[in-house]
Order: C-alpha cells, then structure tokens, then sequence
C-alpha cells in the first residue's frame, strides 16, 4: 500500500460555552483534520488540535504540515508507523499536535487494512472506560448547577476546574459533593494555579470535611518540579502530573524522579499513538498509572485517545469529554457515552466519519 494523497483542513469549532480554566479562557477548539488518501482506496483520518500549552497555533501546524509532512508521506507505505514516525520526530521538534493527527490518521488506515477497530488492534484490554467530565471555573451557583446536570445525564466522575481562589474552590467542591452525593466520583484539576501552601490547605480541608477527592490534577506550575514532588509527598490524596509532563522525555522524568503519583497523557502533547505506548509502557513498569486526557479536540482527535485508553491496563482514567463541548462537531462515529462510560467505536480503525 502506498500513500496517494494527503491534505489539511483547518477548522475552528465553535464551543457552546466559553471554557475557564486557572491557565487560560477559550472560545473555540481550533481544529486541523487530515486526510490521508492510498492507492487501495483506504483512506485515514486524524485530527490535530494546537494549544498553547505546546506552543502551537493552527498556523504552525500548516506550515510544518505543507513544507515537510506532505514530502514525508507522499509515496510511503503508511503501515510503516514507527518508520514514518521516526523521520517525521527527525525533522519536526515541536507541533506535537501535528504529529499527533499524522500518526493517528496512520493507525486509523492500520485499522482498515486489518478490518479492527483500532482499540483491539492495540490490545484491546477494555471495551469501555468511565472518564471524567469537565466543570469550568465560574461562580459557585453556576458549578453547582452544572454538576447537577452532568449528574442527571448519567456522569459518574466530575472533573471540576479550581486553582484560582483557594477558598472558593473548597466553597464549591463542598456544595457539589452535599448537592451530588456520596457515589460520584469528584476529581480537581488546579491547571498550575496553586503554591504548595495553597494546594495543601485546600486539599487537607476538603479532606477533614469528609469531601472524599479522587485526585489533584497540576497543583503547581509546571516547571517547579520539585513543588510538585513536594505536593505528592505531604498530600494526603493522589496527585497527577500534566503540564509538567508535555513531551515523551518530561513523561518519562515525571516518573522517573517520582515527581506525581499519575501522569495525564495527552495524544496532543506527547506526539500521538506510538510515543504514548512508550509512555505507558514505563508508567506502567514503575506502576504510576496513567489517564488519558483531551484538549479541545473534536471527536475526530477525541476517538484516538478513547481507543487507546480502552487497550492498555495501565491506562486507569479517562478525561475524555472534549467533543461533547461544541455547537457542532463535523465528525460522526468514533465512540459513544453511556453512563458514565465512553465507548469506543466498533468500526474498524477509529471508526469515524468526517464531513467537510
Ligand atoms: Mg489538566
């Protein structure tokens, strides 16, 4: 098989709320999709979704897509995954989003060829995950509220966003847990928001008043390392790395230095598929478990992460939610939500149908 064509789609999708978090305000998720054509009438697709958190913008992964990409693939066998990967990671350092769609879409043609859905092409260990979905930061009434109705939609484990007013966020977390009850899953996410000090207050507060927090997701900013690792050590419940560990190398150091008790692995960060089984593999053998976690992706981007969450063990949480935010997705299929449980599709490859 030999790839015919590929192209670039830029697409910014609009969300139906404004997205607050302690690091950054979004309004829209800026999407690139690409499509890889082959000569046996197998066609792949992927999604880039750039962030600041990668320094990336829509504009860079265009530029790096159309000047080397493009001369990379033409011609390749696109099975040939961790040789395309390789000289791709050769030529681009950053635009871990962009390596992220290409790699992707490659696994979804893999997919094709073998006639399996992606998720038991990898191993297949689960064929669904519970994830996590996201509360954004807003006035204590209209979290509450929110929590209500993610509830009432049959969501088990909230994610809700904190890290800019200690004494608010443990204001809140109280009220959803008394509005919520004892059998939903809460998780925080501070996004770097908080000092040591401050991460400890509140999580020792909530913890004396009986609020039962599964975990703390980036307490402090990403570069204190040792801030970090200080917070794991005196913080009486899990504490999970994720701007601290962008790329595949900053991964295997979050683990390594034993800097957090999980790490959040994003398909967007860490350069798709291929780096995020190395990543996992050596979580894995350091048993820190690992979550998979989205950006602002469409279900085009979202389907990759919630395949690979479903066939690894190691992988034990999901936060992937990301494509239930927009007016309007462009991308059918990929994968479903059941009661708290995200299904990936069924289909073979990632399973999804995008129309331009
Ligand atoms: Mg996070």
């Amino acid at each position: 098989m030999k790839i015919k064509s590929i192209s670039a789609y830029p697409l910014d999708l609009r969300l139906k709320e404004p997205f607050v978090i302690a690091n950054e305000t979004m309004e829209i998720g800026e999407n690139v999709f690409f499509k890889i054509e082959t000569d046996e009438d197998i066609t792949g697709w992927g999604c880039a979704t750039p962030d600041s958190v990668t320094s990336e913008t829509k504009d860079t992964v265009i530029d790096n897509f159309n000047k080397i990409v493009k001369n990379i693939l033409i011609g390749q066998d696109p099975t040939r995954i961790h040789f395309l990967n390789d000289v791709i990671e050769d030529k681009i350092k950053g635009n871990p989003s962009l390596r992220a769609g290409i790699n992707m879409a490659l696994y979804d043609i893999l997919g094709k060829k073998a006639d399996m859905p992606l998720f038991r092409l990898l191993g297949g260990y689960r064929d669904k995950i519970e994830t996590s979905i996201t509360i954004g930061l807003n006035p204590v009434d209209v979290m509450v509220e929110k929590a209500k109705e993610l509830v009432s939609q049959g969501f088990t484990c909230l994610k809700v966003k904190c890290g800019m007013d200690p004494d608010q966020d443990i204001e809140v977390v109280l009220a959803i847990r008394s509005t919520v009850g004892p059998n939903i899953k809460i998780r925080l996410d501070a996004n770097e928001g908080y000092t040591l000090e401050k991460a400890l207050r509140v999580i020792e507060t909530l913890e004396k008043l009986g609020t039962d927090i599964e975990m703390l997701e980036q307490p402090t900013p990403a570069k204190y390392l040792y801030a970090l690792k200080e917070v794991t050590a005196q913080c009486p419940v899990p504490i999970m790395a994720d701007e601290t560990a962008l790329t595949l190398r900053d991964s295997l150091k979050t683990v390594k230095m034993e800097i957090a008790d999980m790490i959040n692995i994003k398909l967007m960060k860490i350069g798709g598929i291929t780096n995020a089984i190395k990543a996992n593999t050596y979580a894995e053998i350091a048993e820190i478990p690992v979550m998979i976690g989205c950006m602002n992706e469409s279900m085009g981007a979202m389907a990759a992460g919630v395949h690979f969450a479903c066939a690894f063990k190691n992988v034990q949480y999901a936060d992937l939610d990301s494509a239930l935010d927009f007016e309007k997705d462009i991308v059918k299929g990929g994968a479903t939500y059941k009661d708290g449980f995200v299904i990936p599709s069924n289909k073979p490859g990632l399973g999804i149908e995008v129309d331009l």
